[in-house]
């Protein structure tokens, strides 16, 4: 038997409508928000998310699927959603629609990480990215979208921590500071931070070591060093949070895994799904559609993960809505009336309701045990007499009670009694 790759995992036909019941909430706050679909290629060239996510980031120093193509061209599946809607926004000319362009996406992703409960190698995310805006409100607007995501979930217990990480200007200062603390104590650190230091000494406050995380305790805290303009934008955008009645904090150590962000950065944190208790990240990326190559244009967005969702939500025991059952099963005494329940099903199933039938010639007892077991609501069963009277003898299943029914009202009856 060939078994499934390491650190993937299937979604099984009774466990889908669950990742159903997410992704429907992730399109009505999209719809809410007037966020519009795209969809990218789940492969880019590998040079995109190089200069994309960063030379510096555990994402694509460890953690891309990179292979040469046998065009001899290096590709990589995609580590994340934003360098890929970033590049599709560029190469169609999007900056020339009127502003800002709010997209969303549901994708899979990909990342050589080590699996463990919410870190998978392939995994999926619900993300947004709006582009054009620098306004505050931008920021707000985004952060309450997130917001909106997790309590259409009824997801309780997730902390929204929010920080600026400021713009190149004051990220110049702030480097220098953290370089003079971080120095001292490079010896203690590991040979990642030791590169990290060199190259992008904020990456350092992001490293999972705990030798590491220990050390960045006492760091320099980035809120003391921000630009005036930064200084303003990030309490604007607190004061609209809470003006939106979005608890937050503020947590100077978020400075977020991807190399492009820039001021506002925030995270929603469960404290019940272990180590890996981050379920949405974003923040704003002023300076990426530049470094790829489009105009200089603001942007910012959010990806959630739809595994680490699911995971808290089955944790903590947030109700699922019931899985879909069929509103009715038909079954046939013999050859005639199994023609009929076929037409009869296509009837419902043209109304827009799941109806069933036989498939596995099977006895009408054996029918019905069936339509029991697989959860049907009604019941009918098609013999001589129903084909002549053309009235059936509908069984009501969750309290046994039964009514004739004109099989031509046979739908609206369906739908009456459901309720
Ligand atoms: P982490 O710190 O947990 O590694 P990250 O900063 O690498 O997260 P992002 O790149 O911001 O994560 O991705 C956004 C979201 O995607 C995360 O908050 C998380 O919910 C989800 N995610 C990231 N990596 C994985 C993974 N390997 N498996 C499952 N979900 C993931
Ligand atoms: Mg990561």
């Amino acid at each position: 038997m060939i078994n499934i790759p390491k650190g993937t995992k299937d979604v099984l036909p009774n466990q889908s409508y669950k990742w159903q019941y997410i992704e429907d909430a992730a399109r009505e706050v999209a719809r809410a928000f007037n966020l519009k679909e795209v969809r990218t290629p789940v492969f880019e060239h590998t040079e995109l998310f190089q200069r994309g996510v960063g030379e510096t980031t555990d994402v694509v120093n460890k953690e891309m699927y990179t292979f040469e193509d046998k065009g001899g061209r290096s590709i990589t599946l995609k580590p994340e959603g934003t360098a890929g809607v970033a590049r599709m926004f560029i190469e169609n000319g999007l900056a020339s629609s009127p502003m800002p362009v709010k997209t969303y996406y549901i994708t899979p992703a990909f990342r050589y990480e080590r699996p463990q409960a919410g870190r998978l190698r392939e995994f999926h995310q619900f993300g947004i990215e709006v582009f054009g805006s620098p306004s505050p409100e931008t920021d707000a607007e985004v952060i309450f979208a997130a917001s909106s995501f997790l309590d259409k979930l009824k997801i309780k217990g997730v902390k929204l921590e929010i920080n600026s990480i400021g713009c190149r200007i004051c990220r110049n200062e702030y480097n220098k500071a953290l370089k003079n603390y971080f120095a001292p104590h490079l010896d203690k650190m590991c040979p990642n931070c030791n590169s990290r230091f060199e190259k992008n000494p904020l990456r350092i406050l992001d490293c999972k070591e705990d030798g590491c995380k220990e050390i960045a305790t006492n760091a320099p805290k980035i809120t003391d060093y921000l630009c005036d303009d930064c200084k303003k934008h990030f309490e604007t955008v607190k004061s609209l949070l809470a003006a939106q009645g979005v608890e937050y904090s503020v947590n100077s150590s978020i400075v977020r895994g991807l190399d492009y962000y820039s001021r506002t950065v925030f995270e929603f944190v469960s404290t019940q799904i272990g180590a890996q208790g981050t379920v949405c990240g974003g923040g704003r990326y002023d300076g990426l559609i530049e470094q790829l190559g489009g105009s200089a244009l603001p942007a910012i967005g959010f990806a959630a993960g739809i595994e680490r969702l699911l995971l808290l939500m089955e944790n903590t025991g947030v109700p699922f809505p019931e899985e879909n059952k069929p509103l009715i099963y038909l079954a046939g005494m013999d050859e005639k009336s199994r023609a009929e329940c076929i037409k009869l099903a296509a009837y419902v199933r043209g109304n827009g309701a799941c109806a069933e039938v036989d498939h596995m010639q099977r006895s009408v007892k054996a029918q019905l045990k069936y339509a029991d077991k697989i959860g049907a609501k009604f019941v009918a069963v098609i013999g001589e007499s129903e084909l002549s009277s053309r009235v059936l003898n509908v069984k009501k299943m969750s309290d046994g009670t039964s009514a004739a029914v004109k099989s031509d009202e046979l739908y609206s009856y369906l739908i009456k009694e459901d309720k």
